[in-house]
This record gives structure tokens, C-alpha cells and sequence, in this order.
């Protein structure tokens, strides 16, 4: 977790599910804050450690005190209405924008795919998510059948429900296929992909 402060944190406007853009040299790379709170200026985004790239590199890296340029908010997750009962499925990357989510509707539930389910409950253990449900990530992607037919499950028991699939640009497009070869209503599915195993970076940013 990274916790920035600034006076200009006091002054943008930022709703959740907005992104901001970390500029990192000649790079820049795309978080979601968890919060931005303007009264006292600070905000916090979750960062996933998963390799060697800039992002990754420099969210482990930082320090205390060190300066960090961010663009200002811009649309990312357009959320759904405030009283809706919310499915959101997600991955490592997702769990900023899970809490951002959850603050807005409150009556939302979580389901993540993730290569530790220890680590990924340290993380999200003190945070609101802790009654998410974590589901190990598996060769050749088998586990996202499961997590569809646990979606449709979870819906069933809604009155209003919407569904908001985030992460992996694959897992995502799966397991909105599988809803919607089961009439999940597509007018009720947002989803936006954070990162993908192909080299198509403009398509996430
Ligand atoms: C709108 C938006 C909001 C985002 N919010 C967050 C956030 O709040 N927290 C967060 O952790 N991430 C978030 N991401 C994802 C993050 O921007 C990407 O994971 C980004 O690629 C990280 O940059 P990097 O320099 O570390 O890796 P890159 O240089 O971009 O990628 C290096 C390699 O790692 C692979 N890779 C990238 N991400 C992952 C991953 N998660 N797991 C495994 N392999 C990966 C790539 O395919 C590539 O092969 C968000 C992305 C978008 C588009």
C-alpha cells in the first residue's frame, strides 16, 4: 500500500473508480486510488509487486519522503448506481479499486482470482474486502468456469444485481462470455481490463 500526500491532492476531484497516471521517467503507469481524502490531502492506492516493470519497480522501491508526479483523475470504471447489489470479480490489481467500489455501493460482494490465496488474505485481511472470496489461479485458466457458474449463483440471489469484472484482459473477456451465453443482461456487465499477457498496452490505458 502507498499512501501519497500533497496539497493538490486537496484540490482535484476525484470520484471511485477513477484512475490517476504515475509518471515514472519517461513512462507512466495507471493505479486506482482506494481513496482520496481532500481534507487532509492524502490518498492511497494498492499496488501489485508482480515482476520487473517500471511500475512494479518503482512502487517497490519507494521511499519515504520521495516526490511522485501523478496526472490528475480521469474516467475508468463507470460505477453503477449507488443502491445496486454488486458482483465484482477481480485480480491482484483490482483490490484499490475493489475498496473504491465498495465505498460507493455498499452492498457489494468480491471474488478474486489470485496466485496466493494466503498472500491475497494479508492483503486485503485489513481492509473492507476481507469477506471476499479468493480462488486460486489454474493452469490453462480452468478456474474461471468455476468463478462464472459462482457469478450466476451470486446473482441469482439479487434483486438488482450488477456484475463488474476488472483484472486480467483475458479472464475478463472469459468470464463475461460465460455470463452472457447464460442471458446475464450485458446492460448490467462493466467491466475494464487492467493488464494483458500480449503486448497491447494503448487497449488498457
Ligand atoms: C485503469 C487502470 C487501473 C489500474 N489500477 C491498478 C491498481 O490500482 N493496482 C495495481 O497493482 N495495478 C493496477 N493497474 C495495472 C497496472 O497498471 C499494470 O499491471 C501495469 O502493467 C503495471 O506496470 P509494470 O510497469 O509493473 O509492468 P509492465 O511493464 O506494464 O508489464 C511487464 C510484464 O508484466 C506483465 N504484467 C503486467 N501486469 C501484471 C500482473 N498484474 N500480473 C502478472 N503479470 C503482469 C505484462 O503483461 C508484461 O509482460 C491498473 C491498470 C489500469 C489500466
Amino acid at each position: 500500500m502507498i499512501e501519497l500526500q500533497g496539497d493538490r491532492l486537496r484540490e482535484i476531484i476525484w470520484s471511485p473508480g477513477e484512475k490517476m497516471k504515475v509518471l515514472i521517467g519517461k513512462f507512466h503507469r495507471s493505479y486506482t486510488p482506494m481513496v482520496v481524502d481532500k481534507e487532509s490531502g492524502k490518498m492511497q492506492f494498492l499496488i501489485h509487486l508482480h515482476g520487473n516493470g517500471q511500475g512494479a519497480n518503482w512502487a517497490r522501491n519507494l521511499k519515504i519522503g520521495v516526490e511522485v508526479r501523478l496526472t490528475d483523475p480521469k474516467p475508468s470504471l463507470k460505477l453503477p448506481p449507488k443502491e445496486s447489489e454488486v458482483i465484482f470479480f477481480g485480480d491482484e490489481t483490482t483490490f484499490g479499486a475493489a475498496c473504491a467500489v465498495q465505498s460507493f455501493c455498499r452492498n457489494s460482494k468480491q471474488l478474486f482470482e489470485v496466485a496466493s490465496i494466503e498472500e491475497g488474505k494479508k492483503v486485503l485481511l485489513h481492509r473492507a474486502l476481507s469477506e471476499a472470496q479468493l480462488v486460486i489461479k489454474e493452469d490453462g485458466d480452468a478456474h474461471l468456469e468455476k468463478i462464472g457458474k459462482q457469478i450466476l449463483t451470486m446473482v441469482a440471489n439479487c434483486r438488482n444485481p450488477q456484475v463488474i469484472l476488472m483484472g486480467k484482459k483475458e479472464s475478463v473477456s472469459q468470464v463475461q462470455k460465460l455470463l452472457l451465453t447464460q442471458d446475464f443482461p450485458s446492460e448490467n456487465c462493466r467491466t475494464k481490463s487492467h493488464w494483458t499477457s500480449k503486448q497491447e498496452r494503448k487497449v488498457q490505458e
